[in-house]
């Protein structure tokens, strides 16, 4: 898992955008991926495959 400043990066495993998480401390990657949704930010594809950036 990769740290920044800000928390953490997840990407969209099929157009690869990428999202900046904060760091929310361990989650699963439902929890993320519910975050990503409820923040309202959608991937170039639409499809927010999130998985975390290694
Ligand atoms: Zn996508």
């Amino acid at each position: 898992m990769l740290y920044t400043m800000d928390g953490f990066l997840v990407k969209c495993r099929i157009c690869n955008t990428e999202f900046a998480m904060p760091d929310m401390g361990p989650c699963t990657d439902l929890e993320f991926q519910s975050y990503i949704k409820d923040s309202g930010f959608v991937c170039k594809c639409a499809k927010n495959d999130w998985e975390l950036v290694q």
